[in-house]
């Protein structure tokens, strides 16, 4: 496409202009996605990949837009970042997911209470307002801080490093749980693991899916495992979609898995009928 001047060109492709307008209708949308009711939680049980026995769950967001359909979180959360919204949702998030977990420990918990796993967007980890936000939602659902994980990616070390390193220490005092997400994806991440006291590290569902494709894709997972270890975090691996690959990570020693294999993430009503039937 050639341009014609500024901000303006000649031909422009269907596709892409189909994609720019899927754009500015989502972050249109955005702006009353809460207020009309249109975010949902699903939530994916994380096992214990000794006992079997599923320890806790992922609150993974899911916005069913009533003529766009099924928006996936990629194609929305970079958008919400972008315009601040990401907070409100973000804040949402927790409130609901916190809530949900105290009411399964009151139902099935027993005596090992399960944790709630909730991502947090890096955006949302350098605002001013994440540790009163989190501290009060402590106060009020009443339930103990190190139930909350929190997610959070490599991309903190590139934004706003300063500010993020001290909510990340503040978050640590709050008593709930750091998680590295997607860990090994980015570059700096022995340096990541250094700066920020993680309690546990996740591996992303690429290094995972890779594993079957030979030897070297089982060597980095391996070593992904030991280095967890050594760091003394635990190791969740996400992505679990077959036997062979559940197999390869119980062989590592690896502590939780997560996957279709083992379970989707799933409507709440669907998680009750899991939790009903004893399948922890
Ligand atoms: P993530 O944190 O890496 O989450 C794991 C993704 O893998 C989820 O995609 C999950 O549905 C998917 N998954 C689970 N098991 C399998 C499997 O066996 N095979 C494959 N191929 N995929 C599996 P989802 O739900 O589409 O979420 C995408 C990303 O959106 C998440 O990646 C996370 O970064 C972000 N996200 C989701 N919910 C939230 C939220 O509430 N807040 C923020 N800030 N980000 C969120
Ligand atoms: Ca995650
Ligand atoms: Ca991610
Ligand atoms: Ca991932």
């Amino acid at each position: 496409a050639k341009a014609l001047g500024k901000g303006r060109v000649d031909i422009f492709e269907p596709e892409m202009h189909a994609r720019v307008e899927k754009t500015t209708r989502i972050e249109h949308d955005l702006n009353t996605v809460l207020t009309r009711n249109e975010l949902e939680i699903y939530y994916q049980p994380i096992v214990n990949l000794q006992s079997m026995t599923i320890e806790g769950f992922e609150a993974l967001l899911r916005w069913k837009h009533p003529e766009l359909g099924n928006i996936p979180p990629d194609d929305f959360i970079g958008i919400a970042e972008g315009s601040g919204i990401i907070h409100h949702i973000g804040q949402w998030v927790l409130y609901n997911a916190c809530e949900q977990i105290v009411k399964w420990n009151r139902l099935y918990g027993g005596e090992s209470e399960f944790f709630i796993s909730v991502n947090l967007s890096a955006r949302q980890v350098s605002h001013s307002n994440i540790i009163p936000l989190i501290r009060d939602m402590l106060e009020g659902a009443a339930f103990n801080p190190a139930k909350l994980h929190l997610e959070v990616t490599e991309t903190l070390l590139i934004t706003d490093q300063e500010t993020a390193k001290r909510n990340m220490a503040e978050l640590k005092q709050l008593g709930v749980q750091l998680s590295a997400d997607d860990f090994g994806k980015g570059y700096s991440s022995l340096t990541y693991l250094q700066n920020y006291s993680f309690n546990s590290m996740k591996i992303d569902k690429e290094f995972v899916q890779d594993m079957e494709t030979g030897g070297k894709g089982k060597r980095l997972v391996s070593s992904l495992v030991r280095l967890a270890r050594d760091f003394d975090l635990s190791v969740i691996a996400e992505g679990v979609e077959n036997e062979q690959q559940l197999r390869h990570l119980q062989t590592f020693s690896c502590h939780y898995g997560q996957g279709f294999y083992l379970c989707p993430p799933l409507p709440s009503e669907d998680i009750d009928v899991i939790l009903i039937k004893g399948g922890h």
